[in-house]
C-alpha cells in the first residue's frame, strides 16, 4: 500500500481515486494535523497489533468502471428473464419510467438517510405518509407502518405482535395451509426460536378447536382460492385470538378490505405496485393494525405534528422513532426497512390513482378468467371457480412437461406438484401472454380477448372506497408527476447536497456506476422462484460476493439472505443456537444467555430476544471499553448456560479496543460463542478480520461498508458470515435454487437471496476497488475521523479514544459539559447545523447528549473543513449563550433550523436575519429547510398517520 493516492489522470482515473475524496495534497494536510507522516504510520499506530491481519486481502485485481459495467451486463444477460407467472407474492409490474428515473435512479431519493432529523426529511416523510395511506385504505385498517422487510417477515412480526398485544391468550398460532409457502417457512423459523407453537391447518375444516393465540389467513390464497375470511376471523376472536390477514394490495382494489371484515392485522408486500421483481427483493413489506394496536406496531410509523411556526409537519411517531433503542423490550429488532421501495409503491398509487389501479387489477383478472375459460372448455380442471389472478390447474402427471413447454415459450409458470400447475396474471400480462399460456397446455388461442364476467365472489366484492385523498387524483400527467417528485426530493437533504456525517451509518459514496446495473432487465425482472438454470448470472454474482466477503472477514462461509443488519444478527444468533443444541449433552441445560455490552446497538438485544435468548448486560468501563472483570464475573455466573457475547468492533464508541482478543478468549473458555457485530467494518477492511481475531460469526451491513445506498431508511443487506463449525446452521430456504440449502434452520427472509436485486452494487464496489483500494479506503476513513477529532477537540471534548490515543472511523463529541453549563443541547447543535447546510451527526447514540461523527473516506478535505468550521462557529454561538448575550430559548441554536418564511414580516429576535440563515455569509446554494423545529410531543398526543386533509395546511 502506498502512502499517497496515485496521481490523478482525469481521463482514466482508477475508480478508487473517484471513491476516495481527498487528493494527495489534502491527505498530507490531514496527516500533518493528526501528527503522522503517512497513512501506514497512522494505521500502524491505530490498529492494535494483536488483531492486525498478517496478509493482505486476496481479491481479484480491480477493474475500471467501464469494465465492471461490461461484466455486470454479461452477468445480467446470463439470467433468462421470462414472463413471471409463478405468483406466490411476486408479480410482473411496470415501474412507470418517470418513477424509475426520478426515484429509484435518483440520488436525491436513494442517498438520503432514515428521517430521524425530520426538518430536513419532509419530502420522504410525505412520500411515506402516502405509502401508509395506500396501505391503510386498501387493507381497511387505519394505522400502517412505513414498511417492513418483506411479506414473510411481516407475517412473522404479526405473529409476535398478536402475542404481545394479547398476553392472556393461550393456544397455538394457526397458519393457513394455503398461505405462501415461504411465509409459512419464515413464520416457522421465528416461532421455533421463540418457543411459539405454530399449527399449519387446512382451513376448509374451519379453525382447529380450542384456544388460539392468533390466526393467519391468506387472501387470496397461494392457490388462487378466495376464501371468505369472516367466519375464520370470528372463530379466531371467539377462541381468544387475534386475526391476521395476509393480503395482496392489487386484489384489494376489487375485493373487500380485511379491515372491514374484522381483521386485527393485515400484512403483505407492495412489490406489485411498480417495484421490480429483483429476483426476490428488495420490496417493501407492509403491516396495518386496528385501533388499540398502534403501540405494538413494529418498524417506523410516520405521523403528522406541527412545527415551531404552527405549520403541519411530518416526523416519525411514537416509540417508532428509534424503536430498537428499547433494546430487549423493543417490539421488534427491525431498524433499516425498505423506504426507497415504499416510496416507489406509494408513487405508483399516486400516479395511477384509484381508477388506474382498479383498471390494472381488472385487466389482470380478465386475463386470468380468459385462461380459465379456455382451459375449462378444453376439459382441463381449474381448481377454484372464483379467483383474482391466480389459477391452480389440474393436469395429472403432466405438470412438469407443461411448465417446461411454457418455459420454451418465454413463460415461467409455477410447478405446484406433479399434477398441478399454477398460473398468475399481472400488469404485464397481454393477450399474447394468454395465447402462449394456452399453447403450453396444447390449446389453440382463445379467440378474442373480450373480458369474461368477473370471477370474484359476489359477497366479497369491494364496497368500501379507497385512495380518496386528493394526492391520489392530482398527479396524472407526467409533467405533474415529475414536478411532484422533484418538489418532494427538493425538501430533503441527501448525499447529493453535502456530507452526512452520521456515526455508525457510513454514509459514503454510492457510485453511479455501482447503481446503474440494478435496472438491467436481467437483474430487475427475474422472479425469485424462476428455475435455477435461468438465474445463472445471479448465482455467479452471489458466489463471487459471498466468496469475497468471506475473504475480507476471515470467515469460512457467508449467506447474503438476511435483508438488513438486524436480520443478519438474528441469523447469526440462530446459527449459534443451532450449534449449541446440536452439541448439548443429554440432560445439560440449554445455552441461552447472551451477553451484551451496555453500549451495544439496540438491535443486538432485540435480536437476542427474537433468537430465544436471555439478555445479560455487561458493564462498560470509564473509557467505554467492555469491563473485563464484569465480563469474567458474568461468564462464571452463567458458565453452564452461556450461549454467546455480541460485541461490536470497533465498538460503538468508535475506538479500537485492545481488549478484544482477551474478551474472545474469556467467552470461549466458558463455552460461549463470539458474535462480532460487523456494522463498523469500514474501520477494519484490509487491516483486520473478525473471523481471525476471535469471532465465530458476524453480520456485515452492505448498506454501510459496501456502498448500497441508505434509500431514506432501506433497502439494506445484512450478510451473515460464520466459521465452519456454524456453517450447517446458516439460513436455508424451501425454494432455494441450490438443493443442498433447502433444509436447515429455515429462512430468515422471504426470498432465498433476500434483497438480491441490490447485490450488484456491492459486487461492483469490490470489483472496482480491489484489495488495495478497499484497504486504502479504510485508512482514509480512519484519517478523516482522526482529523475531525483533532480539529474539534478544543471545542468539544472527544469522549473516547482507543489504541495509541486515536479514534477509529468515527468519534463522539461530548456536548454534556456545555449543556450543563449553558442549557444548549446536542439536539440544538444538530438543528443549528441545518442552517449551516449540514445533516446532523448521530444524535445521542451510543451516549445520550453527544454527537457521533463519521466522515467516511469519500468526503474531500474542503467538505470536511466546512463541517469543522461550522462546528467551531456553533461553539462560538454557545459561548455567547454562556456569556449571557442570549438565553438558550431565544438563541439561534434553540430556534434552529430557520426557514425562509421566518424571515418575512416582523423580526424581533436577539440576533440578525443574516446570522439566522447565512451564518457563514450569503450562499446562493443554501439548503432551506421547509419547516422549523418540529414539536415531537404534539404529534404523539394527536396521532395522525395518514395524509392530512389539505385544510390542515391552510394558513
Ligand atoms: C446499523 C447497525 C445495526 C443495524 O443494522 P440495520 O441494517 O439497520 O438493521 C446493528 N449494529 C450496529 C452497530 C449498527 O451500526
Amino acid at each position: 500500500m502506498s502512502d499517497l493516492p496515485r496521481p490523478l489522470d482525469l481521463a482514466s482515473a482508477a475508480f478508487v481515486d473517484r471513491h476516495i475524496g481527498p487528493r494527495a495534497d489534502e491527505v498530507q494536510t490531514m496527516l500533518a494535523a493528526v501528527g503522522h507522516d503517512s497513512l501506514d504510520s497512522l494505521m500502524d499506530a491505530a490498529i492494535p497489533p494483536a488483531i492486525r491481519a498478517e496478509r493482505p486481502l486476496n481479491l481479484p485485481a480491480p477493474v475500471s468502471e467501464a469494465r465492471a459495467g461490461a461484466e455486470l451486463r454479461e452477468l445480467a444477460a446470463a439470467n433468462q428473464v421470462a414472463e413471471a407467472m409463478i405468483g406466490l407474492g411476486y408479480h410482473g409490474t411496470i415501474t412507470p419510467a418517470v418513477i424509475r428515473r426520478n426515484v429509484l435512479e435518483d440520488p436525491a431519493w436513494y442517498t438520503a438517510y432514515t428521517p430521524y432529523q425530520p426538518e430536513i426529511s419532509q419530502g420522504r416523510l410525505e412520500a411515506l405518509l402516502n405509502f401508509q395511506t395506500v396501505v391503510g385504505d386498501l387493507t381497511g385498517l387505519p394505522t400502517a407502518n412505513a414498511s417492513l422487510l418483506d411479506e414473510g417477515t411481516a407475517a412473522a412480526e404479526a405473529m409476535t405482535l398478536v402475542r404481545r398485544a394479547n398476553r392472556k391468550a393461550t393456544g397455538p398460532f394457526v397458519v393457513d395451509q394455503d398461505a405462501l409457502p415461504q411465509t409459512i417457512a419464515v413464520v416457522r423459523t421465528r416461532a421455533e426460536a421463540m418457543g411459539i407453537e405454530v399449527v399449519v391447518a387446512d382451513l376448509d375444516e374451519g379453525l382447529p378447536a380450542g384456544p388460539v393465540s392468533g390466526l393467519l389467513v391468506q387472501y387470496p390464497a397461494a392457490s388462487g382460492r378466495i376464501r371468505d375470511p369472516r367466519p375464520l376471523i370470528e372463530a379466531a376472536h371467539a377462541q381468544g385470538g387475534l386475526a391476521v390477514v395476509a393480503a395482496d394490495l392489487l386484489a384489494l382494489t376489487l375485493l373487500e378490505s380485511p379491515g372491514a371484515m374484522g381483521a386485527d392485522v393485515v400484512v403483505g408486500s407492495s412489490q406489485r405496485f411498480g417495484v421490480p421483481l429483483f429476483y426476490g427483493g428488495p420490496h417493501a413489506g407492509f403491516m396495518s393494525v386496528g385501533q388499540g394496536l398502534e403501540r405494538h406496531l413494529p418498524g417506523r410509523l410516520v405521523g403528522v405534528s406541527v412545527d415551531a411556526e404552527g405549520r403541519p409537519a411530518y416526523r416519525l411517531a411514537l416509540q417508532t422513532r428509534e424503536q430498537h433503542i428499547r433494546r430487549d423490550k423493543a417490539t421488534s429488532n427491525i431498524c433499516t426497512a425498505q423506504v426507497l421501495l415504499a416510496v416507489v409503491a406509494a408513487m405508483y398509487a399516486v400516479y395511477h390513482g384509484p381508477e388506474g389501479l382498479r383498471a390494472i387489477a381488472r385487466r389482470a383478472h380478465a386475463h386470468a378468467a380468459t385462461i380459465a375459460d379456455s382451459l375449462t372448455r378444453a376439459g382441463i380442471e381449474v381448481e377454484h371457480a372464483e379467483f383474482f389472478d391466480t389459477l391452480s390447474v389440474r393436469v395429472p402427471g403432466r405438470a412438469a412437461e407443461i411448465v417446461a413447454s411454457a418455459r420454451t415459450l418465454g413463460l415461467h409458470l409455477r410447478l405446484v406438484d406433479a399434477d398441478r400447475v399454477g398460473i398468475s396474471t399481472s400488469e404485464t400480462t397481454t393477450g399474447e401472454t394468454v395465447r402462449a399460456v394456452l399453447q403450453a397446455f396444447g390449446l389453440e388461442a382463445a379467440g378474442d380477448d373480450t373480458a369474461p364476467d368477473e370471477r370474484l365472489p359476489e359477497n366479497l366484492r369491494r364496497q368500501t372506497p379507497y385512495l380518496t385523498h386528493e394526492v391520489f387524483s392530482t398527479h396524472r400527467s407526467e409533467t405533474q408527476m415529475l414536478r411532484y417528485l422533484r418538489r418532494l426530493s427538493a425538501r430533503d437533504y441527501a448525499l447529493d447536497r453535502g456530507m452526512i456525517p452520521l456515526g455508525s451509518c457510513t454514509m459514503k459514496l454510492n457510485a453511479t456506476s455501482e447503481m446503474e446495473p440494478i435496472s438491467l432487465p436481467g437483474f430487475a425482472d427475474l422472479h425469485p422462484f424462476a428455475p435455477a438454470e435461468d438465474a445463472a448470472g445471479y448465482h455467479a454474482l452471489v458466489a463471487d460476493l459471498e466468496g469475497w466477503l468471506a475473504e475480507v472477514t476471515g470467515y469460512d462461509e457467508v449467506s447474503v439472505q438476511p435483508n438488513a443488519g438486524s436480520q443478519g444478527e438474528l441469523a447469526g444468533l440462530l446459527a449459534i443456537r443451532g450449534f449449541h443444541e446440536a452439541n448439548r449433552e443429554e440432560g445439560a441445560p440449554t445455552r441461552d444467555v447472551c451477553l451484551i455490552p451496555s453500549s451495544a446497538h439496540g438491535t443486538n438485544a432485540a435480536s437476542a430476544v427474537m433468537a430465544g435468548m436471555r439478555v445479560v448486560v455487561v458493564k462498560a468501563r470509564e473509557d467505554g471499553s467492555v469491563d473485563l472483570d464484569d465480563l469474567r464475573a458474568k461468564c462464571e455466573q452463567h458458565a453452564e448456560t452461556l450461549a454467546a457475547i455480541m460485541v461490536t468492533y470497533p465498538s460503538t464508541h468508535g475506538a479500537y479496543e485492545d481488549s478484544i482478543s482477551e474478551l474472545c478468549e474469556v467467552v470461549h473458555a466458558h463455552g460461549g460463542q463470539v458474535y462480532v457485530d460487523g456494522a463498523n467494518l469500514n474501520a477494519l477492511l484490509g487491516y483486520a478480520r473478525p473471523g481471525e481475531f476471535g469471532g465465530d460469526v458476524s453480520h456485515l451491513n452492505l448498506h454501510k461498508t459496501f456502498c448500497i445506498p441508505h434509500g431514506g431508511g432501506g433497502p439494506g443487506v445484512g450478510p451473515v458470515a460464520v466459521r465452519s463449525h456454524l456453517a450447517p446452521f446458516l439460513p436455508s430456504h424451501p425454494a432455494h435454487p441450490v438443493p443442498g440449502r433447502r433444509e436447515g434452520i429455515g429462512p430468515i427472509s422471504a426470498a432465498p437471496y433476500g434483497s438480491a436485486g441490490v447485490l450488484p452494487i456491492s459486487w461492483a464496489y469490490v470489483r472496482m476497488m480491489g484489495a488495495e483500494g478497499l484497504t486504502r479506503a479504510t485508512a482514509h476513513a480512519v484519517l478523516a475521523a482522526n482529523y475531525v477529532a483533532t480539529r474539534l477537540e478544543k471545542y468539544f471534548p472527544v469522549l473516547y479514544r482507543g489504541h495509541s490515543g486515536l479514534v477509529a472511523h468515527e468519534c463522539i463529541l461530548d456536548l454534556r459539559p456545555l449543556t450543563k453549563e449553558t442549557g444548549v443541547s446536542a439536539e440544538d447543535v444538530a438543528k443549528r447545523l441545518v442552517d449551516y447546510g449540514f445533516h446532523a451527526p448521530t444524535l445521542s447514540f451510543p451516549v445520550a447528549g453527544t454527537l457521533m461523527v463519521e466522515p467516511t473516506e469519500s468526503e474531500d478535505l474542503g467538505e470536511i473543513d466546512r463541517f469543522v468550521e461550522a462546528m467551531i462557529a456553533i461553539r462560538h454561538e454557545i459561548d455567547r449563550v454562556s456569556a449571557g448575550e442570549w438565553s438558550p430559548e431565544e438563541s439561534p441554536l434553540r430556534r434552529a433550523p430557520h426557514t425562509a418564511a421566518s424571515l418575512v414580516g416582523e423580526w424581533d429576535r436577539g440576533y440578525s436575519r443574516d446570522l439566522a440563515v447565512f451564518p457563514t455569509g450569503p450562499d446562493p446554494d443554501k439548503y432551506w429547510p421547509p419547516v422549523a423545529r418540529i414539536d415531537q410531543a404534539y404529534g404523539d398526543r394527536n396521532l395522525v398517520c395518514s395524509c392530512p386533509l389539505p385544510e390542515a395546511f391552510a394558513e
